[in-house]
Parts: C-alpha cells; sequence; structure tokens
C-alpha cells in the first residue's frame, strides 16, 4: 500500500493511505535503502491488520527541507502582516529565496487585512508574480481563499511570530491542535535540533505542515548557497537575467546590467532587488572553501 508519513515519533511513523493512519516500523526492506523516513515521505508499506504495518520503501522525493526535516511539500505559504507588526520584507525574500532553491513554489499569504496598512506588502508580491492573497484571521476575509488554494496539496505554512500563522491555521480547521508544535519546543529541545513536525489533514482536503517562523526555517542553509546561484532564486528576474549582456554579471551596480535596468523601469520591486543585493552580499562573504 501507498502513503504518506504524516508524523515520526521515536521509531514509529504515523503513514495515512486517504484512509486509515498506520503505524509503522522501519524495518527488513527499508535498510536497504539508506535513507532515514521523514515526515511529508510517501512510502510504500505493509500493513499486518492491527492498525500496525512495515515500511518497505520510500518513494523518490519532489524536494526536501532540513528545519523542519519534512518532504514532498507541494507549496510554501508565507504568512505576512500587513499591520502591527508589519513583516519585514527581507524575512519574506529570503525565504522565498530559499523555497525557490528547492523547486518549491511560494504563496504570499497577507494578513491583518482588517486593519489599515502600514505597507502594501500584497502589491509589492502580486506585481512580482506570486498567487498573493489578502486575508484576516479576524473576519475571516479571504479564508475561502486560502482554502481552495490548498485543497487536495501539502502546504508548509511560515511566518515570524506575531504574523497570525496560528490564528489563521486554526480559523482554516477547529481540528488542528497546534499546541502539538510548540510542546515541544517548551520542552527545550533546542534550535539546532530537528523540531517536531507534522502534517494535519484538514477538513477541507488539504494537508498542512506547521512550521516554524522564518529565523529558523532553513535560514542556516541559506550561507551555503553560491551568490551565481542567487537570481534564480528570484524568479521575476528571470527574462532580464536572460537578456544581461554580461556573462558573469552580480546585477548589483553593473552599468548596462538588464536586471537594473528593469529595476529603473518599475518592472522589478525595489524592495525585492535590495534584499537580493543583501543575499548576494552575505553569500559572497563566504569563500568557497568554507561551503561543504
Ligand atoms: P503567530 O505568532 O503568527 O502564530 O500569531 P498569532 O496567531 O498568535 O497572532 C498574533 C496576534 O495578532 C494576536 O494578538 C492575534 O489576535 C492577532 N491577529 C491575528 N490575526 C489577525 C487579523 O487578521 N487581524 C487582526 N486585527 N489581528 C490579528
Ligand atoms: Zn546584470
Amino acid at each position: 500500500m501507498e502513503g504518506i508519513i504524516m508524523k515520526a515519533l521515536s521509531g514509529f511513523y504515523y503513514v495515512d493511505d486517504g484512509q486509515t493512519v498506520t503505524t509503522c516500523r522501519g524495518r527488513g526492506k527499508l535498510r536497504h535503502q539508506k535513507v532515514t523516513p521523514l515526515v511529508g515521505d510517501r512510502v510504500e508499506f505493509t500493513p499486518l491488520g492491527d492498525g500496525s504495518g512495515s515500511l518497505d520503501r520510500i518513494l523518490p522525493r519532489k524536494n526536501q527541507f532540513y528545519r523542519p526535516a519534512v518532504a514532498n511539500i507541494d507549496q510554501l505559504v508565507i504568512i505576512a502582516s500587513q499591520a502591527i507588526p508589519v513583516t519585514d520584507p527581507f524575512l519574506i525574500d529570503r525565504v522565498a529565496a530559499i523555497a525557490q532553491s528547492r523547486d518549491c513554489p511560494c504563496v504570499i499569504c497577507v494578513n491583518k487585512c482588517d486593519l489599515e496598512p502600514g505597507d502594501d506588502l500584497a502589491a509589492i508580491y502580486a506585481a512580482a508574480g506570486f498567487p498573493t492573497l489578502k486575508v484576516s484571521a479576524q473576519t475571516g476575509e479571504g479564508m475561502d481563499e486560502l482554502r481552495a488554494l490548498i485543497a487536495g496539496k501539502v502546504s508548509a505554512f511560515t511566518g515570524n511570530s506575531g504574523v497570525g500563522k496560528s490564528s489563521i491555521l486554526n480559523a482554516l480547521d477547529d481540528q488542528v491542535d497546534l499546541a502539538t508544535g510548540d510542546v515541544s519546543e517548551k520542552l527545550g529541545r533546542g534550535r539546532h535540533t530537528t523540531r517536531h513536525v507534522e502534517l494535519f489533514r484538514l477538513g477541507c482536503g488539504a494537508v498542512v505542515a506547521d512550521t516554524p517562523g522564518f529565523s529558523s526555517f532553513d535560514v542556516d542553509r541559506m550561507e551555503l548557497m553560491r551568490k551565481e546561484e542567487l537570481a534564480r532564486c528570484f524568479p521575476e528576474f528571470a527574462p532580464y537575467v536572460d537578456q544581461c549582456q554580461f556573462q558573469d554579471c552580480a546585477h548589483v551596480k553593473e552599468k548596462g546590467c538588464a536586471v537594473l535596468a528593469a529595476l529603473k523601469r518599475g518592472e522589478i520591486q525595489p524592495t525585492r532587488h535590495a534584499s537580493y543585493v543583501r543575499l548576494y552580499e552575505q553569500a559572497k562573504a563566504i569563500p568557497d572553501w568554507e561551503r561543504k
């Protein structure tokens, strides 16, 4: 049988085949694969008839994140807030770049649209070509659109604290018990250990993973990215990168650069390019020999 690992705990894998959840152990055949099963893995398993089973094979992954350790995410839903506190676009851009580098599409979900906007984040991301939603966990505005966007997919939610991520997840489905994620943090499992991650199946047919904030979402891995790879992590730069006449252009301050010309014409958002430059300088500061 085939299913998805929803949860991994003390050597047990909770595999959902769409009908029931089977508690599997990874023994026998799985050993030959030399891969540690991850939450989100699509697996073949053999049910033993008493609710337990054995994991037989991990199917190929389409993407993988490290912190939290989760695989096969169809889309990353980046929650931002347009009011108290307004999310710093750099934090959005950094996590969006990481997702892009893993071939994981992003959706930008701007919360607190019931409040006067401090910054029109939705306009920036819509202009940059991201699927962008305006929602309010408070009034319920935009929640049906969000449900439609996540239906039938595995989505990971991320957002720095205070943006309203818990409020949104709770509003999406009252069966979601978000305490689970927090408990392991309260138990003192540090930032450097794998944080407990779990997938939840919502009533609307969506599967969601609750993930830590921007500060820990694989951001440490960002430094492993080479500066040359960065431009492709900003998808709306692509046509201009292709047009750029300079072979090894950094697209940072070169005269005659097509990316900078697009920025000047207003076809690239200033905050998006500023984030790119900041990440580029960070990547440049790390010599290749320091990367693994
Ligand atoms: P989290 O840290 O991202 O999980 O954020 P919470 O869900 O705990 O929300 C942080 C604060 O923002 C709480 O005081 C919420 O009541 C408030 N909040 C969340 N969503 C909204 C919203 O759509 N509108 C308004 N006005 N406040 C919100
Ligand atoms: Zn250029």
